[in-house]
């Protein structure tokens, strides 16, 4: 650090990305992106022409994409605020309502503590309950910004529609952000309440099941005013930071949306698949609705397991956090890459005599 550095971000720490080693060859379950590529018709979407183009600044006003995925949810383009991957538009949303205050589960998305920190937001971190879950009756009455990742990570695990409505309704005076990144994967989204609270955001990324992390898309849907104060903020900060291979892309993807939908089931089934070959080797595993699973050893740690299994080329994510230093989470990938997986695990475990 610089003796020149910001006093105010001197003691924040940044956010860890998942590894992304490049000194050999991984199946790689760490970081939750799609083990599918994007539609063939958006692969086809960009052509020499369009990468001439590059030339010009992208439309800052994402014109024609907003009025894409508005009409996929039957809102206006006005309803929907799209961003360079959903964690700009989580920054923008801590940024904007964050002054009460904010308030997330103890073990949830990682970036949450480090926006409320990069925004100097006073954060307050809920307890799950014993078994993982989110008790709704202590984010009631709150009046500070809320932020519950319905599936959540790295459990898994879903909250039903009518506890996160009790939350909203409970909180009229600020702001609930519902990030729905793994939504499609087997939970229940709060898009349609959108038009009945003025104080919801639901937020919903392409990197997991739209099959393009790379790409950096994000977006955020929300009553009109609340999209203009973030449409302000990101005006303030990069009017054009969706790049015009994206906005391309992303468009064609809603257009695909079948595509996606069918991988998204491709990857329930795997994971169902999955979670039962654990389970038969003794793991607990957790309930899940998302593309990955969290799951915990019989006789080995979380940090051991994800070492043993990173010696035999398969990378999985661990978290130091004690509450879940046993568990490991690990993405969904293709069926052939679980069978792998399951393969090595067994060898690890010992499994293979059972
Ligand atoms: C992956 C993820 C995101 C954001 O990802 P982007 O790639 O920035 O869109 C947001 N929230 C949760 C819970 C995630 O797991």
């Amino acid at each position: 650090m610089s003796r020149f550095f910001a006093e105010r971000y001197q003691q924040m720490e940044a956010y860890v990305p998942g590894e992304q080693p490049k000194d050999m060859e991984y199946i790689k379950l760490n970081t939750n992106e799609s083990p599918f590529p994007p539609a063939p018709s958006v692969v086809e979407a960009v052509t020499s022409e369009q990468i001439e183009m590059l030339r010009l600044y992208p439309d800052p006003t994402c014109g024609g994409l907003r009025a894409k995925l508005a009409s996929l949810y039957g809102y206006d383009p006005e309803n929907i605020f799209v961003t360079n991957g959903s964690d700009d538009a989580l920054n923008f949303i801590f940024m904007a309502y964050g002054s009460k205050g904010a308030i997330f589960p103890d073990i949830t998305y990682g970036f949450y503590k480090v926006f409320a920190e990069l925004n100097g937001v006073p954060y307050r971190e809920i307890p799950l309950r014993e078994d993982f879950t989110i008790d709704p009756a202590e984010y009631m009455g709150q009046d500070q910004l809320i932020l519950i990742a319905n599936p959540n990570a790295p459990t898994g695990m879903s909250m039903d529609m009518g506890a996160i409505e009790d939350i909203i309704r409970s909180n009229s005076n600020s702001i609930v952000a519902i990030d729905e990144a793994y939504v499609d994967f087997g939970g229940q989204s709060c898009a349609s309440l959108v038009s009945k609270y003025d104080n919801l955001l639901v937020v919903r990324t392409y990197s997991k099941s739209r099959n393009m992390a790379g790409g950096r898309l994000g977006y955020a849907m929300g009553n009109v005013q609340l999209i203009r104060d973030l449409e302000k903020l990101k005006y303030s900060t990069n009017p054009y930071c969706i790049n015009r291979l994206t906005m391309l892309l992303a468009e064609a993807t809603v257009d695909a949306d079948r595509y996606y939908q069918d991988c998204c089931k491709e990857v329930a089934r795997t994971r169902a698949w999955t979670a039962q070959a654990l389970t038969e080797l003794g793991f607990q595993v957790l309930p899940s609705d998302a593309n990955f699973l969290f799951a915990k050893a019989p006789d080995i740690g979380g940090g051991e397991l994800y070492i043993a299994l990173k010696a035999r080329g398969i990378l999985v994510r661990h978290f130091g956090n004690p509450r879940i230093a046993d568990y490991v989470r690990i993405t969904v990938g293709t069926a052939q890459q679980m069978e792998r997986f399951i393969e090595i695990v067994k060898e690890i475990v010992g499994g293979g005599s059972l």
